[in-house]
């Protein structure tokens, strides 16, 4: 409707301006910390006096600049994708599984990995791991009794373009064929309100903005695989 449109123009619109506006803050922000620098040597040992203070500086110079960096993720998904770069995906899924330790802990869940590839991938890496945990998180929901969480990668080449796949498998309670049409539709839920339904559809508008695909297979009882296929990086 012509409401809706008038509405999602006004969105792009704040997302322009917030972009413009982030962006222009990053140059002061790298002002002041080369600044912050040049003081604390020139300080010497008199630095010690304000050791507090110097640390108190560095830590809202910091937040500041992840704040900028999450408003420019969000605003301008294009220009974040600037921050593509060449990673291992092992090291990626060593640096997700940290952060959903809290919640495997609570559970008895083997975390089994195999490590299949050594192609690096071109990609953004907070996002990739943004994926990976939601994966887990759903893996872990669907495994309330325990079982096995299993991490893959492998080599694995698509219409002539050579690749990675990188697999998350668990034995929990499985989808039928008519809840599986629907896992990857945004706000479909069966977590009632514990669930957004947003994981799985952004995830995989994640992957497929890096060139990627997303699929899913799974079985009632038997356990869910989803898998994630990623160029390699040139
Ligand atoms: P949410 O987890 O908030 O419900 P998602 O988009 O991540 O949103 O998942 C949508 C639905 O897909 C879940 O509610 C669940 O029914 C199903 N699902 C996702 N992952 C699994 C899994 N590993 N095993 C069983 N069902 C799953």
């Amino acid at each position: 409707t012509t409401k809706q449109l008038i509405m999602s123009e006004k969105l792009a619109a704040i997302g322009e301006i917030t972009a413009g506006v982030a962006h222009e803050i990053n140059n002061p922000i790298a002002v002041m910390q080369g600044n912050l620098e040049i003081v604390r040597s020139v300080m010497g040992e008199r630095a010690d006096e304000v050791r507090t203070e110097f640390r108190l500086l560095d830590e809202q110079i910091h937040r500041i600049s992840q704040i900028v960096t999450k408003l420019l993720q969000f605003a301008r998904p294009e220009e974040y994708a600037g921050y593509m770069e060449r990673h291992a995906p092992e090291d990626v899924i060593s640096d997700s599984l940290p952060l959903v330790q809290h919640l495997l802990n609570k559970t008895r869940i083997t975390v089994v990995r195999e490590a299949g590839t050594s192609r690096l991938l071109l990609m953004n890496r907070t996002e990739l791991q943004q994926v990976l945990v939601n994966l887990v998180v759903n893996a872990i929901h669907a495994m309330p009794e325990g079982g096995t969480l299993t991490l893959r990668t492998r080599d694995e080449d698509r219409e002539g373009r050579q690749g990675i796949a990188l697999v998350v498998a668990d034995n929990g309670i499985g989808m039928s064929e008519e809840l599986l049409q629907k896992v990857f539709d945004p706000f479909f839920t069966t977590k009632r309100r514990d669930g957004t339904g947003l994981g799985l559809s952004i995830s995989q508008t994640l992957i497929s903005r890096q060139g990627g695909a997303m699929s899913v297979e799974s079985a009632t009882g038997k356990g869910t695989t989803f898998t994630i296929w990623l160029p390699e990086a040139d």
